[in-house]
């Protein structure tokens, strides 16, 4: 048995059956240049498909599929679009648990997690299902009683969706979904590491009856140029973008280019705060799935715990307990509860951030170093006592590193929080709730867990303030950022 049929017994679908070409006007494709990328397994370290390496004049291409079909797409009556969207929630749901050894395959996360994440990402579709049929509008009198003001919301036009590859399934559909509700027609620019799940996404929004070119998949080494030539070109108006922070500050100066639309999830460093008060046993659970959702590598991942003195040793001690019992392993494994880090340097940034923090005086209460074996494998870990001018608290981790610092007023912990560029998402656990509700209020983020450890929700605006984003995905919201707000003025 060779390495990928040791793979493949994993498995319930052949590798080999994934399309691996780019998807432009409905047709599968060669790259131009007919060049390809491997796409590797993070569990072993080893290639498991290679896809098509798209190029600036295949970027082009998918540009004119994409401003070719929109027209109709636009003009497809709403009831129609949703109908749509409906059937690729249920074909996703039918095939979610394949979806989910996918996503585990090629971005090593536990199947648990990928499970779950196929289910979410599913889930957009059924919400912007029922979001493309309430698209309204108002009308009202000019306060002179002169004309009546109405306002509607028109479709913005082509979309260049950019994701990244933590959530291989959930970052594509958070965006395709409302795009396609508004009327959009949109290219996706999955991650490099990730392509499989969005192709195999791909076929299934044909199957559910997306209309050629109103979703196009490229995938490419040359995000870059092949991005920036999608941003300059004019028929595109929007961008939306799921990413690291500094790529984020990279394409907004490119879009000031054509003065483009930007929606941008960015990088987060969440701080989960625990006062004394808090139910112990619910704070451990919530910082579980708020440090290793997904093994730690998610925006909303717990970056910084700050945990009240008094119960600051209990609180790390049964942490650690927790943490360093998780089973880890392959991702595709259904015994695994932590799989690897996405790449070698993913995994050797984590083991530099946690060498740092021990240097400046941090404890390791488990884990600490990488597990010498094939994969990209970093034990769950837990440090007490991290210093505040450890690399830790000002970076983002995304591993499964749990970086525990202590603090005494509430106004101590509201200042350290605070300290940081990032505002994506805050957790807070205490039993008082006007506590609770006057520190979430403090907190600059653009979310709260206030004593939840996942906030999660296509019903829900998911997005940052600071330099986590601008925007929000989700709920209501979420449709907005891919439609125009026309002003008709009428004398009647
Ligand atoms: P990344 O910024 O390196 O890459 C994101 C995407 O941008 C990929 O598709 C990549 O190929 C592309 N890209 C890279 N350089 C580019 C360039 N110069 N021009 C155009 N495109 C370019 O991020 P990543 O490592 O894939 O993902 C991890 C990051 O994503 C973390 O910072 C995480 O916090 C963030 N993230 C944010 C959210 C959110 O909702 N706020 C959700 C998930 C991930």
């Amino acid at each position: 048995m060779n390495a990928i049929q040791k793979i493949s017994a994993n498995l319930s679908f052949d590798i080999g059956s994934i399309p691996t070409d780019l998807y432009i006007g409905g047709k599968w494709r060669a790259a131009s240049t007919a060049q390809r990328a491997e796409v590797i397994d993070p569990s072993t370290g080893l290639t498991i498909a290679s896809v098509a390496d798209g190029s600036v004049e295949d970027g082009m291409e998918a540009v004119a599929a994409a401003y070719a079909a929109a027209p109709a797409w636009a003009t497809t009556a709403p009831r129609k679009r949703s109908e749509i969207l409906r059937r690729c929630y249920e074909l996703m749901i039918e095939r979610k648990d394949m979806i989910a050894e996918l996503i585990s395959l090629e971005n090593g996360k536990a199947l648990s997690d990928a499970l779950g994440e196929a289910i979410y990402s599913a889930e957009f579709f059924r919400w912007f299902s029922e979001e493309a049929v309430r698209l309204n509008g108002d009308l009202y009198t000019a306060p002179s009683g002169a004309n009546r003001i109405l306002v509607e919301h028109q479709p913005i036009g082509v979309s260049v969706l950019v994701t990244p590859w933590n959530f291989p399934a959930a970052m594509a559909t958070r965006k395709i979904a409302p795009a396609l509700a508004a009327g959009c027609t949109c290219i996706l620019k999955p991650a490099t590491e990730t392509p499989l799940t969005a192709f195999v996404l791909a076929q299934i929004y044909a199957e559910a009856g997306v209309p050629d070119g109103v979703v196009n998949v490229i995938t490419t080494t040359k995000a870059g140029p092949v991005v920036s030539a999608m941003l300059h070109d004019p028929r595109v108006r929007k961008l939306s973008f799921t990413g690291s922070t500094p790529v984020g500050r990279k394409l907004l100066h490119e879009a000031a280019d054509t003065v483009l639309s930007c929606s941008m999830e960015l990088g987060g460093n969440a701080p989960f705060i625990v006062f004394e008060d808090a139910d112990l046993d619910a704070a451990i659970e919530g910082a579980m799935v708020a440090k290793m959702r997904n093994g730690g590598e998610a925006c909303t991942a717990a970056n910084r715990f700050y945990v009240q003195k008094g119960i600051a040793d209990a609180f790390s001690k049964r942490l650690a307990e927790r943490m360093g019992a998780m089973k880890v392993g392959a991702g595709y494994d259904k015994a695994t509860q932590c799989g690897p880090v996405i790449n070698k340097t993913a995994l050797d940034r984590i083991a530099g951030l946690v060498t740092d923090a021990t240097k400046r005086g941090a404890k390791i209460l488990t884990g600490g170093a990488p597990l010498d074996q094939d994969g990209f494998y970093f034990p769950p870990t837990v440090l007490q006592d991290v210093t505040a001018d450890s690399h830790i608290t000002a970076e983002e981790i995304f591993g499964p590193i749990a970086a525990i610092s202590t603090f005494e007023t509430e106004e101590e912990v509201i200042r350290a929080a605070n300290n940081t560029e990032f505002g994506l998402i805050s957790y807070v656990y205490t039993r008082d709730l006007s506590r609770g509700l006057r520190v979430s209020e403090k907190l600059e983020s653009g979310m709260v867990g206030l004593n939840r450890g996942l906030v999660s929700d296509p019903a829900a605006p998911f997005g940052g303030v600071k330099q986590s984003g601008l925007g929000r995905e989700g709920a209501h919201h979420g449709i907005l950022e891919f439609c125009e707000t026309k002003y008709i003025a009428v004398t009647w």
